[in-house]
């Protein structure tokens, strides 16, 4: 205790109590409006008046964690730290809060219903008729004040995921309005909605907004702001109708208009003083802190939008015949951090995206990838486009074109090298060949019980490992270091009766586990490629707006670099 208050003085803001504040973050209107973008902004803005905040997000869904979903279905599968396979949601969290999350500020209705059930079966209720309430709602208040505990923070901002009026987030919301009614003063919602312009009338219009806070209001809740996203920032007559049929005070109806970055959104809410509001409706007084958080988030936003050179890079993807699904979803992490390492450096990254098919069907010529200045090989699983992703890395290894490859492009650059220099033509990955006479990349044998008794959720190698760098090679000189920590999430690795071979025919192991055993970067020495590396780990998990990953920042300076011998 005397610790934490001795920190709370370190940082200047003194809390008038001790007890915790909640911030619940629900949608109104429809999905995909930027509630994470909002709720990760709410977190930065906090943080930077010298709050310690913890962010968390709810999915509904009941699937126990993300991670047994394809990324069509649900986006990119973002790993935290401790191996939790979770929302992409959680991915901006933290590079928004420029800090690692704890598995606790995941909850999915899964994990909920999961433990009242094992619960249940173990006689933990003791003899009670189990009911979603009070016990499954008792269980969400557990893990929200858990994951408030796990922080040790002032303030959790919890995003409850899909719209007001869901079936499925409705218990969640119950839960939120039991805490509220516990401690009315500790507990604020807010709305993020969204207000259409329909072409034809050319006007904004709130009434979408006003039912959507009828059916908050239904469960017994009151938002106490309401940020209110559309096309065009509000105007003050708009502001005034949402104020007066919503219930709320004028100040706490926040115009969210489109933007050109997502990153922007902090800097807006800030313009508008929604630090200040969040500050004065949960009760907070004292001499709040200048924003040491928001000069440096300040400085990249800057950065980000300074005229500047282009670099065209590539990624490979296989997640294009999915109707409307927005492929960028899908490697989220991979799109940001190349635009952190980009911005670093001056440039503007314009991301193109390659269909592994087109290149397996001969569709696209492969001499089409001399335009661009560098290539990704991005995560996956299975066999769709395998073939095709193999014959782009084998192009960008004859052509010098730097190519990043990230675990499954780590794995097929070792295949491609392995039948094309080691002259062993049917070498693969036994993910899809099992029966290959060159299995250069196996399945880790822990993972071959597992896999045979379909236990598949949650047990690829998870979260992160440890790595020592060689010295002198591209990895060791980016990082700077001499060992690394980084996030693992699959299930296949290089199998270590060829790592011998590889290295006779120029292959630098330059990353490896402490115990010598799995080879977790691969590299070829700066004298045969300007940059031909790939991880087994995935380097974008950790890229940061202000700490890009050195990986990734040195596969853009190589992509530059071609990018200026080709002018
Ligand atoms: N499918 C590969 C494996 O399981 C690669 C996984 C990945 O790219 N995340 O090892």
């Amino acid at each position: 205790m005397a610790r934490a208050t001795k920190e709370k003085k370190k940082r200047g803001f003194l809390l008038p109590r001790r007890r915790h504040k909640y911030i619940f973050v629900i949608g109104g209107v429809m999905s995909g409006v930027g509630k994470g973008i909002t709720t990760s902004s709410i977190g930065t803005l906090l943080e930077a008046r010298g709050i310690h905040v913890n962010i968390v997000k709810v999915d509904p869904y009941l699937n126990v964690d993300a991670g047994t979903m394809n990324p069509t279905e649900h986006g990119e599968v973002f790993v935290l730290k401790s191996g939790l396979e979770c929302d992409q949601d959680l991915g901006n969290y933290e590079r928004f809060l420029n800090r690692d999350l704890n598995p606790e500020d995941s909850i999915t209705s899964g994990m909920v219903y999961q433990y009242v059930l094992r619960k249940e079966r173990s006689l933990g209720y003791g003899g009670k008729c189990v009911e979603a309430i009070p016990h499954v709602q008792d269980e969400i208040i557990r893990r929200f004040t858990a994951a408030a505990a796990a922080n040790h923070s002032d303030v959790s901002v919890i995003e409850i995921g899909g719209t007001v009026g869901d079936f499925q987030n409705a218990l969640f919301i119950e839960a939120a309005r039991v805490m509220h009614m516990h401690a009315p003063d500790d507990v604020l919602f807010i709305m993020v909605s969204y207000l259409p312009v329909p072409d034809k009338l050319g006007e904004m219009k709130t009434k979408p907004t006003q039912n959507a806070v009828r059916a908050l209001n239904a469960y017994g809740v009151q938002p106490n702001v309401i940020i209110a996203r559309s096309d065009k920032p509000l105007d003050e007559k708009r502001k005034e109708k949402i104020a007066l049929f919503c219930n709320v005070a004028p100040e706490a109806v926040i115009s969210a208009p489109d933007v050109e970055s997502i990153y922007d959104v902090p800097l807006n809410f800030a313009k508008d003083g929604l630090d200040a509001l969040l500050l004065k409706l949960l009760t907070f007084t004292g001499k709040p802190l200048s924003r040491p958080g928001l000069t440096a988030w300040k400085e990249f936003v800057r950065k980000s939008k300074e005229t500047r050179r282009t670099v065209d890079i590539a990624i490979v993807g296989k997640y294009f015949d999915t109707g409307d699904f927005i492929l960028s979803d899908a490697y989220l992490s991979v799109i940001e951090a190349i635009k952190f390492s980009s911005y670093a450096q001056g440039l503007k990254p314009k991301i193109h995206w390659l269909n592994a098919k087109d290149f397996e069907k001969d569709r696209v010529p492969l001499a089409s990838l001399d335009q661009y200045d560098g290539i990704i090989v991005p995560g996956g699983f299975g066999e769709t486009g395998i073939e095709g992703k193999i014959k782009v890395i084998g192009y960008a290894r004859e052509h010098t074109i730097p190519y990043f490859g990230l675990c499954y492009g780590m794995q097929l650059m070792l295949v491609e090298f392995a039948r094309n220099v080691l002259s062993l033509p049917h070498a693969h990955t036994t993910e899809i060949s099992p029966g290959t006479p060159n299995p250069v990349i196996d399945v880790m044998p822990d993972q071959v019980k597992k896999i045979a008794n379909a236990r598949m959720g949650g047990t690829m190698r998870l979260g992160h490992y440890a790595a020592n760098l060689k010295k002198g090679t591209i990895a060791q000189k980016a990082y700077g270091a001499n060992s690394v920590d980084e996030r693992h999430r699959h299930r296949y690795e290089v199998n270590p009766k060829y790592t011998k071979r590889f290295e006779e025919a120029g292959v630098v192991f330059s990353g490896v586990s402490p115990d010598g055993i799995l080879m977790e970067i691969a590299e070829l020495p700066e004298s045969a490629h300007p940059f031909m590396l790939g991880t087994q780990f995935h380097p974008e998990l950790q890229a940061r707006p202000l700490r890009p990953h050195p990986l990734f920042t040195a596969f853009i300076r190589a992509a530059a670099n071609r990018d200026a011998a080709k002018r």
